[in-house]
């Protein structure tokens, strides 16, 4: 039997598409979304309706863009390629045009550390990508560049990109970058907003490596144990 057809990930992206709307992060056929699988990976159809969509017609795409039946993959296979091809320690892609992310990416601003959530994405910001037009090789360029040391960035005029060691994650930081593209645009009208520092994002990040694994007991001491109260 062929790897290709593994249809607890079809069923998963369906479901994730369809949640899309409720989540307030797509409207209409807007956006897709990629999987990794077994010599290749799982793709969106290109303009079908979500509410309308079925597993089957979930598009296996080998590395070299090769795919059978007559089910036409998103017009954006190439990025999601590029992306899965690229970066090996993620293994699934989320395209969205959610509102307040394409707001600022019409702005061409990278959302810079106004909260720490923006470390979700992997740095002290959430870079945003040099225009190219939709589904050229030269957009999926533009993407891996913004997306150094990131999983998630913004695409000028357009919309964002989230990644994640599996779809879950990279749904959950499609929501975050939502978010914090609102906080950002919310604070814009009152002038450059103030950041948190690199090194303080720094620390977030460390604390994210760790996050849900931490020990009973916290490895910081907190401010009971400095070092004049050892032995406590
Ligand atoms: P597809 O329907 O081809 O996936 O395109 C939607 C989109 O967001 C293009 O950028
Ligand atoms: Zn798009």
């Amino acid at each position: 039997m062929s790897h290709s057809t593994d249809p607890a990930i079809r069923s998963a992206i369906v479901e994730a598409l369809q949640s899309m709307s409720r989540l307030g992060i797509n409207k209409g056929t807007a956006g897709n979304i990629s999987v990794r699988g077994d010599g290749g990976f799982y793709i969106s159809p290109t303009g079908i309706t979500y509410a309308d969509m079925s597993a089957d017609q979930i598009v296996f795409m080998k590395w070299d863009g090769s795919y059978e039946g007559d089910i036409l993959p998103s017009s954006e296979w190439r990025f999601h390629r590029d992306i899965l091809a690229e970066r090996t320690e993620l293994n699934a892609v989320v395209h969205t045009h959610s509102t307040n992310a394409t707001a600022v990416s019409i702005l061409g601003h990278d959302i810079p550390a106004i909260h720490y959530l923006v470390a979700s994405a992997g740095g002290n910001s959430i870079p945003c990508a040099r225009y190219e037009t939709f589904g050229t090789a030269a957009l999926g360029r533009s993407i891996l560049n913004a997306m150094k040391g990131r999983r998630a960035c913004l695409l000028a005029h357009h919309g964002t990109i989230a990644a994640g060691v599996n779809l879950s994650k990279a749904m959950a930081l499609s929501v975050n970058v939502e978010e914090m593209a609102s906080l950002y645009l919310a604070c814009l009208p009152f002038g450059k907003p103030p950041v948190l520092s690199d090194a303080e994002m720094e620390r977030i990040l460390e604390k994210f490596r760790t996050y849900g694994r931490q020990p009973a007991l916290s490895a910081d001491p907190g401010p009971a144990s400095r070092p004049e109260s050892d032995g406590a």
